[in-house]
């Protein structure tokens, strides 16, 4: 059964210009547990269907099926810079009123786990962008969503970083066992994470090819 589902989806904005129609029946399923990419230049709707899919759009036709909890990571990482990043991680339980002990203790272990343990005390403009990257993933993963939604998380880092970086938050959502949905215009990054890769067409979005990734074992 797929946690989360598009049927015949098509998404049009009204402004004073007129009409554009960004998305254009689009279907798509997502198994739990898997980790897809969509891909496709800029300005084919990518953003716009993980809108819908986080609830901050309607679309204007078919329908959306999510069985589960999202969490959004974005391109920039909105740490509070007079935060640190412990109290940059324990946030979205601060605002849902969760700060239970055994949620504290959850993001302890994963700053812990992944690397940002010595750096708990820090502000976030002590940190790497790709350790800044981290500990956004880690405020969303505290939460404990279900589904996470990626736009373009890793665009705003240089080249280098983002192919250690991207390694990285890709390895993290895998232990966490997160079905996920990463949006992006970088095809290798898409193909080296994911499973399955959807490749969008230029405006309006439909979808052209689903390519199976197929994994080699280490
Ligand atoms: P990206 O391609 O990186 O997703 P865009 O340039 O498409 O970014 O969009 C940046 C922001 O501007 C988004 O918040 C989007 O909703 C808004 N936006 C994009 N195109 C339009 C438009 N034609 N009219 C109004 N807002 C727009
Ligand atoms: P992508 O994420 O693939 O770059 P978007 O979903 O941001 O694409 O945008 C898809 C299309 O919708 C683009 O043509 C963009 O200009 C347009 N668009 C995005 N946001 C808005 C908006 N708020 N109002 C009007 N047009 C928009």
């Amino acid at each position: 059964n797929p946690i989360v589902s598009l049927e015949d989806v098509s998404l049009r904005y009204h402004s004073i210009g007129g009409e554009t129609s960004a998305v254009s029946h689009l279907s798509l399923s997502v198994q739990a547990g898997e980790f897809i990419s969509i891909v496709g230049p800029s300005g084919c709707g990518k953003s716009t269907i993980l809108s819908m899919l986080a609830g901050q759009l309607a679309p204007s036709e078919g329908s959306i099926y999510i069985g589960g909890t999202i969490g959004y990571m974005l391109q920039k990482d909105y740490l509070l810079q007079w935060r640190s990043i412990r109290s940059n991680a324990l946030l979205g339980l601060e605002i849902q009123k969760k700060l239970t002990p055994e949620n504290v203790a959850y993001v302890d272990t994963l700053l812990a786990q992944y690397g940002l343990g010595d750096f708990k005390n820090s502000l976030p403009n002590q940190l790497s962008g790709g350790m800044r990257q981290r500990a956004a993933l880690i405020r969303t993963l505290a939460v404990r969503p279900d589904i996470l939604l990626l736009d373009e998380p890793f665009s705003a880092l240089d080249y280098q970083t983002r192919l250690s970086v991207s390694d990285e938050i890709g390895t993290i959502i895998r232990e966490e066992g997160k079905t996920a949905i990463l949006v992006t215009h970088d095809i290798s990054e898409a193909i080296s994470l994911s499973d399955r890769v959807v490749v969008l067409s230029k405006r309006p979005a439909r979808l052209k090819k689903i390519f199976p990734i197929q994994f080699s074992t280490e």
